[in-house]
């Protein structure tokens, strides 16, 4: 299993050694007029501050594993986060609350959760990145979601000049969203979870993962059989990090589920009355959650569809848009993005939007 995070992807880029290709887990994106490395909170600020300072613009980059940059690259500082660590904060017969930096690679603080015997993070092992980038999109994966144990979150305020707390209800989560996505004014330093004291799982949500545990939906279950489960099906879908296996060099899902408003939904349904029923999930309110998945592959995008370059569907997952060569440039999945979300809208009128930020580059 591959470690992009942690250090540069190795490989042959199209565009050279000092492309931001080498930090993303697509292995796309042109390059930055200059890179620093934050390896500590105090780090990430002064960096910020220095770049401010000479007038350019700010990316932060984390672990480039919801990011898609464009061929032109970035015409300012990227500041790398690598600042690592966690340590408790508070604890209480029930509970322990964790001070994660905002660098720390996810999959190893929820690997070390685990070991400890602190439940609420299992069902997102093997979700690539650091835990500073959970609060952007809310991470969340086979039932559970970084807003449920997230109890506050430190950052740098590039709007006011300071460092501040700001508590989990004033961070706006909302299904793959958040007030610091697609927002330069927040820079996140470290994030607290609280997580309970139990060797078992919080209650099974997701059916899929339940059938694969051989549990029922709402049972819990030994914190390492949760992990390792999530891990053996997210690997089936290419959704596990393999330097090896190029249907991992992507963003995970490249477009989020719809969610429709009823009246869009029953359209929905009228435009696919021969396809069968969409599969759907309802959501908060009268609306209702559509599996993109189904949408593209309805559309006639099946898993492997080719796009220019040598970018293509992931063999495994509908999803997920692959830089399967290696050697494509952003133009091209971005073509392909198009392509499908063309498609979509033509057949059921329903928008796909992307799930990663687009940086100098849009569909
Ligand atoms: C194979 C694969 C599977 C995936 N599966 C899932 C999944 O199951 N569920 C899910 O939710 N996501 C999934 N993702 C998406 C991605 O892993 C997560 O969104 C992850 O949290 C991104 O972390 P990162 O450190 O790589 O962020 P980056 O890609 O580096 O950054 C993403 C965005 O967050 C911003 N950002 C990053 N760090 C900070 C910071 N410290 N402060 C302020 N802004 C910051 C960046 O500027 C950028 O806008 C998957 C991705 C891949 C490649």
């Amino acid at each position: 299993m591959s470690d992009v995070y942690a250090e540069p992807t190795t490989g042959t880029f199209q565009d050279g050694p000092a492309a931001l290709a080498r930090y993303t887990t697509l292995r796309l994106g042109g390059p930055a007029a200059r890179l620093e490395t934050a390896t500590s909170a105090a780090e990430i600020v002064q960096k910020v501050q220095e770049a401010e300072a000479r007038d350019e613009r700010v990316l932060i980059l984390s672990g480039g594993s919801n990011v898609v940059i464009g061929d032109q690259g970035f015409p300012g500082t990227v500041v790398l986060i690598r600042s690592r660590g966690f340590q408790v904060i508070a604890e209480d017969p029930d509970t322990v609350t964790v001070r994660v930096e905002a660098g720390e690679r996810w999959d190893d603080l929820v690997a070390a959760t685990i070991e400890r015997g602190w439940s609420g993070l299992e069902c997102l092992s093997g979700v690539p990145g650091s835990a500073g980038a959970t609060p952007i999109q809310n991470v969340g994966a086979y039932g559970q979601e970084v807003a449920e144990t997230i109890t506050a979150v430190e950052a740098y305020d590039r709007t006011h000049g300071e460092i501040v707390r700001i508590a989990a209800a004033d961070c706006g989560f909302a299904y793959r969203g958040s007030i610091f996505k697609y927002s330069d004014r927040w820079v996140v330093l470290s994030v607290d979870f609280r997580l309970a004291r139990s060797p078992l799982s919080t209650p099974v949500r997701y059916a899929e993962l339940a059938r694969a545990l051989g549990v029922e939906v709402g049972d819990r279950v030994p914190l390492a059989d949760a992990r390792a489960t999530v891990l053996r099906l997210r690997a089936g879908k290419g959704m596990v990090l393999d330097a090896d296996d190029p249907d991992t060099w992507s963003v995970g899902s490249f477009f989020t589920n719809p969610v429709l408003e009823r009246e869009a939904y029953e359209l929905l349904r009228e435009r696919a009355a021969d396809l069968g029923e969409p599969p759907s999930w309802p959501g908060a309110g009268d609306v209702v959650k559509i599996s993109a998945a189904w949408l593209i592959d309805k559309a006639g995008f099946g898993k492997g569809h080719p796009g220019p370059e040598g970018v293509a569907i992931s063999s495994k997952h509908t999803l997920a848009l692959t830089n399967r060569s290696g050697t494509a440039h952003t133009a091209a999945l971005i073509a392909l993005a198009r392509e499908i979300r063309d498609a979509v809208h033509d057949r059921f009128a329903v928008t796909l939007h992307p799930e990663p930020v687009l940086i100098n580059c849009t569909i």
